[in-house]
């Protein structure tokens, strides 16, 4: 799960905001939870505070009764690294958008094998697709492919 791989450049700074440790996966309940709730953001920087609200409102954001332990915000993040390389980011472009955007850290090469990863999930999803005979599904992989490869 790529998630896991993501900590807080300012990781150290939310610690000692909230006066305990943290776990340094920034996807962490714990984290999510203090982000959330414990820090006081009148004490971060402008640029760390708008990462920090970006952050919450892209990833933390939904209805369900677990939240943030539901699985989601993983998902989305998911969901955005394959965004940013169907816009045409190549993995350093997504590592640098990350952690302009959100203060996150990723080594690229992380990055890199998760795509290659999703591209393999999707080859699987294209063969069940072709086997199966769902056209539109064939169409739509073959294009999630061809953006994720090139
Ligand atoms: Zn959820």
């Amino acid at each position: 799960m790529i998630a896991r791989k993501a900590r807080f450049r300012h990781h150290k700074t939310f610690e000692r905001l909230c006066g305990y440790h943290l776990p340094s996966s920034a996807f962490h309940g714990a984290v999510v939870e203090a982000i959330n709730s414990k820090i006081n953001f009148e004490q971060l920087k402008p640029e760390v505070r708008n990462q920090i609200l970006f952050f919450i409102r892209d990833f933390t954001r939904c209805n369900c009764r677990d939240a943030p332990l539901c699985g989601c915000p993983e998902r989305k993040f998911a969901r955005k690294i394959l965004e940013l390389r169907e816009n045409g980011l190549d993995h350093r472009g997504i590592a640098d958008n990350l952690s302009h955007d959100y203060g996150l850290a990723l080594f690229p090469a992380d990055i890199l094998s998760y795509l290659e990863d999703a591209v393999h999930v999707l080859l699987a999803v294209l063969d069940i697709a072709r086997l199966s005979d769902q056209k539109n599904l064939v169409l739509k992989t073959e294009e999630h492919i061809k953006l994720t490869e090139r």
